[in-house]
């Protein structure tokens, strides 16, 4: 099958390379000219663990190509995806759908013979109406079918996620592209695939629901740890005792310093905005959605809080910037509204993170990054773990602890036993449990 992915980010890009290893001819498309040409020389510009090789393999066996060019490789296709980017719009916080309309133009003015566009951007619901009447007003001699099939992978986890994912959801009611997107799909499992077909606004309000659901799950399980902190429970305990419960589930309890990314925070707030629209509000998510907001701020003040009310003129040290670990992804990512807290309150702020400092510098203010743990360990009043990246998990907690001013750790991601930090000497203050000082 020939199939073209318009918009080579953190989604595009991997279902392009995931769908070319079952066999499909596939074609990236990007407007960003650096993007492709980086893919063009072997490099991804991305990180996304197992990727580069995906690429390198289905490049070299013939089935993966990429293009700046829309035109050209879409007239041959049967499928084109389309999976450019619905950032948050500026002032409103409605999703910014001006990529997504200008894509799907280009995409009419191009096809030749039956094509299936599909939506795998992150989409209100009404969008693939609109994209429908716009191909039957401005393109009528065209033939062509929208289908809505949201993407559920996760960064750092994309490619198992996308080869296995729990399931795919394809909004059609149309019998050729229902067809058509089986054969897509088909590859992916030896039995039957888990597609799960609906109608198309059905399709795009799943997306929705599924986000804010976990959002709200991970809003919770954050309030439940300031509550433990001030009653003297244990968060993580509570998590394993109530994600024990089949009908909860043990995923998404993990407290931390609010959620962020590139999904989370724009698709709850987008997904609040069009309940309003329709006069139905979503006031859980509005109310996850203000929480989450003032969590990150919090955050910083915790800090504050752990070096003694003040970090003027102190030297604080940030492992992790990336909003989660196995990503270079900085949207949304709370170390930035963590970072901007202290900087606000005179710290001078040093930071390293394994993939993400190079995005970092383009959306952090003036701090220093070093090319290690320890290496900014040295003179700190404080070490905070923002991101549990698997190399701040078994820290030299002796040499740290020989390194540092103060022996403080602030860890936003418990990823430590209280013991293991106390007995070393420093004081530990960690999300929904005793502060050990
Ligand atoms: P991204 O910003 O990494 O990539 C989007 C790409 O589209 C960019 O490289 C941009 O240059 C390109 N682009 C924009 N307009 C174009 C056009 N007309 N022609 C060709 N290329 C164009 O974004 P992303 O993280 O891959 O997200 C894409 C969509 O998928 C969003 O709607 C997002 O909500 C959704 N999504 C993202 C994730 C995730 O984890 N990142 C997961 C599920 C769904």
């Amino acid at each position: 099958m020939r199939i073209v992915m318009i918009g080579s980010g953190y989604v595009g890009l991997v279902s392009g390379a995931c769908l070319a290893d079952f066999g499909h001819h596939v074609t990236c498309v990007d407007k960003s000219a650096a993007k492709i040409d980086a893919l063009e020389a072997g490099k991804a510009p991305i990180f996304e663990p197992g990727l580069d090789n995906i690429i390198e393999h289905n490049r070299s066996a013939g089935r993966l190509d990429f293009s700046k060019e829309l035109a050209a490789s879409v007239a041959e296709a049967e499928v084109v995806f389309i999976a450019v980017g619905t950032p948050s719009r500026r002032g409103d916080g409605h999703a910014d759908l001006s990529y997504v309309y200008a894509a799907a133009r280009e995409i009419a003015a191009a096809v030749s013979g039956f094509t299936v566009v599909v939506t795998k951007s992150t989409v209100p619901v009404g969008t693939g109406d609109e994209i429908e009447r716009i191909f039957r007003e401005e393109f009528p001699e065209k033939d062509i079918s929208v289908v809505s099939n949201p993407e559920f992978l996760r960064e750092g986890a994309a490619i198992s996620d996308f080869k296995r994912p729990d399931r795919i959801v394809l909004g059609t009611e149309e019998p050729r592209a229902v067809e058509i997107m089986r054969e897509v799909y088909r590859p992916l499992y030896l039995n039957e695939a888990p597609l799960y077909f609906c109608e198309r606004r059905t399709s795009e309000l799943i997306k929705y629901a599924a986000n804010a659901f976990l959002a709200m799950k991970i809003t919770f399980i954050n309030e439940i740890a300031d509550l433990c902190e001030q009653i003297g429970a244990d968060v993580q305990k509570v998590a394993k005792g109530i994600g024990m419960d089949k009908r909860i589930g043990d995923k998404f309890l993990h407290a931390g310093p609010g959620y962020g990314g590139s999904c989370f925070p724009k698709d709850t707030l987008a997904l609040v905005k069009t309940a309003q629209d329709y006069d139905s509000p979503v006031r859980l998510i509005e109310t996850t959605v203000a929480i989450n907001d003032n969590r990150k701020r919090a955050m910083g003040r915790k800090v504050i809080a752990a070096c003694d009310g003040t970090v003027r003129g102190k030297k604080i040290a940030i492992l992790g910037l990336t909003f989660k670990p196995n990503t270079d992804d900085m949207r949304d990512a709370p170390s930035i509204t963590i970072i901007q807290a202290l900087l606000d309150g005179g710290a001078n702020v040093q930071a390293y993170d394994p993939e993400g400092m190079e995005m970092a510098k383009e959306v952090i203010g003036p701090i220093t990054y070093g090319n290690d743990p320890y290496e900014i360990a040295e003179g700190a009043d404080a070490i905070v773990i923002v991101t549990e990246w698997d190399e701040f998990r078994a820290l030299d907690l002796k040499r740290m602890k020989s390194l540092v001013k103060t022996p403080t750790i602030v860890d936003l991601r418990n990823i430590y036993p209280v013991a293991e930090v106390t007995k070393h000497g420093f004081a530990y203050f960690a999300i929904g449990k005793k502060n050990e000082k």
